[in-house]
């Protein structure tokens, strides 16, 4: 069934999880996602990011749709949520789809631009009932545009989350959530990620809204577990399913006398379901 962010963030805080949310660039990982949320019977978020569409991977009106079919027929509650706008236009797009939520990401531009522009985004998702995520700073690693790409996909301690910063930000936008960076980076780690624990439990206490870690796969169990601990209510996560799936294809394919694409596409979603599921495991537990 469909479900809100606002509430699905509401609920993970009262319980001290957080909530999972994986990009959907294509039907295989929707199905992956799905079935391992409903496996779980916990609820879930499913996400297109408009980079994926500058990359060519997928458009959001072919996925879109698909996405809000998918949710509202799923035995557990699921957001659906547009990662990573960057123009309003974009936005207004997937709220009429039906998303029930999307984030707009103003952290390329000066702080009062962001501020001026996020509140429009608000503004506009309050219209259709949907809420908003927003980031201030900068996330490295793969994300809305090129110029945003770091070449080392490392980050600096300078460029973390603000905590006096991100709670005017939030106080003046009137967002839901609020992307913030403390450690971790989009894509591939090439080395341990070093998260700055202290500065979660700060955001925590700071921020008038959830904290939403992006940039969330490839960390430790240990690590998820503290971030969480710490205060984090959503994780975006990506990359590490999609690599989940890609060696279950490659190994299929060379098991095969003839790779067909359809057995290759079974064995990703198998893998893909698998490693969602290993993450809702983490990402959904209550502390004992
Ligand atoms: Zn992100």
């Amino acid at each position: 069934m469909l479900a809100n962010m606002r509430n699905l963030l509401k609920e993970a805080d009262s319980r001290g999880t957080a909530i999972g949310c994986f990009n959907a660039t294509g039907l295989e990982n929707i199905l992956a996602v799905i079935a391992a949320a409903e496996k779980l019977h916990t609820p879930v978020m499913i996400q297109f990011a408009q980079a994926h569409e500058e990359e060519h991977l997928m458009t959001l009106d072919v996925i879109g749709p698909v996405m809000m079919d998918a949710a509202r027929r799923a035995s557990v509650p699921v957001g659906v949520h547009l990662d990573h706008a960057v123009e309003l236009d974009y936005i207004r797009k997937a709220l009429e789809l039906g998303f029930t939520s999307v984030m707009f990401d103003g952290s390329d531009l000066p702080y009062d631009e962001n501020i001026l522009l996020t509140r429009r985004a608000v503004e506009l998702a309050r219209k259709y009932g949907a809420s908003v995520e927003a980031e201030i700073g900068v996330m490295a690693g793969i994300t809305l545009n090129n110029q945003k790409i770091a070449e080392d996909r490392s980050l600096e301690e300078k460029m973390y989350t603000d905590p006096k910063a991100a709670r005017q930000f939030a106080e003046s936008t009137g967002i839901d959530c609020l992307a913030c960076t403390f450690g971790t980076v989009h894509g591939f780690y090439k080395s341990a990620p070093r998260l700055n624990f202290e500065l979660v439990e700060e955001l925590y206490r700071t921020l008038p809204v959830p904290i939403v870690m992006h940039g969330g796969s490839g960390i430790s169990r240990e690590d998820y577990r503290r971030v969480i601990r710490a205060g984090v209510r959503k994780i975006n996560y990506y990359t590490y399913m999609a690599k989940a799936g890609g060696e279950a294809a490659e190994k299929a394919a060379a098991a095969a006398e003839t790779p067909l694409f359809h057995d290759l596409a079974c064995a990703a979603v198998e893998a893909m379901t698998k490693n969602a599921e290993e993450a809702l495991q983490i990402f959904s537990a209550r502390e004992e």
